[in-house]
């Protein structure tokens, strides 16, 4: 997976696990009712207005910081490659091995618990979606390591973009991923400059009123 994979689908996996969280809260808490025509329609809009995109981002952005989890799932990336590109590893390496991502979990587990202090945890979940983005259990040898042995195979740098335009180019479900991921983003960062809220997200994680 490339850049806005990552980015957009992570997004868009914690906007869904957002919404889905809203509608079991909102069922549990329903009772049954016989509401007249002009009532059901007002609870139609209001059953909207809570389900839109806005509302589930707003409301995304007060349980976690959003800016954790987008660092998480370009986290490997951000690692691996330019180790890459001084011949350790392939690009995928120490930071797409599992031990990586279990040494951020347990210690955002640590954090959460001790200090209730949750942005670690929310990092290690970007990091989790970037390794089952990666189909890293497709790369036993990288995702056990150093089970397999402690060397990580190197690849050529200069390689790397004709290989992404193959990805690209070649295999529909990364096009669609990608092209889906695109399209989360530039709602997210359309959604952001609309509500005038870039600066608020960027310096504070979350959506100042
Ligand atoms: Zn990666």
């Amino acid at each position: 997976m490339l850049l806005f994979g990552h980015l957009g689908i992570t997004m868009g996996a914690a906007m869904a696990a957002q919404g889905t969280k809203q509608y079991f809260d909102v069922n549990s808490k329903r009772r049954i009712t016989f509401p007249s025509p002009s009532e059901s329609k007002d609870k139609l809009s209001i059953h909207r207005k809570r389900f839109s995109p806005v509302t589930i981002t707003e409301t995304l952005a007060k349980n976690i910081d959003i800016r954790f989890l987008l660092i998480g799932a370009i986290l490997p990336d951000i690692i691996d490659k330019p180790l890459g590109l001084f011949h350790i590893g392939s690009g995928r390496s120490i930071s797409h091995t599992l031990l990586f991502l279990l040494i951020f979990a347990l210690s955002g587990l640590i954090l959460y618990f001790v200090k209730k202090w949750k942005r670690m945890l929310v990092l290690a979940g970007g990091i989790c979606a970037h390794l089952l983005l990666d189909s890293m259990w497709l790369n036993t040898h990288v995702l056990f390591w150093p089970f397999y042995g402690s060397q990580f195979s190197t690849g050529n740098p200069a390689d790397w973009i004709s290989h992404w335009g193959t990805e690209l180019t070649g295999d529909p479900i990364v096009l669609i991923f990608e092209s889906t991921g695109f399209l989360i983003a530039a709602y997210f960062v359309y959604f952001l400059f609309k509500q005038r809220k870039l600066c608020a997200f960027l310096k504070d994680g979350y959506f100042k009123e």
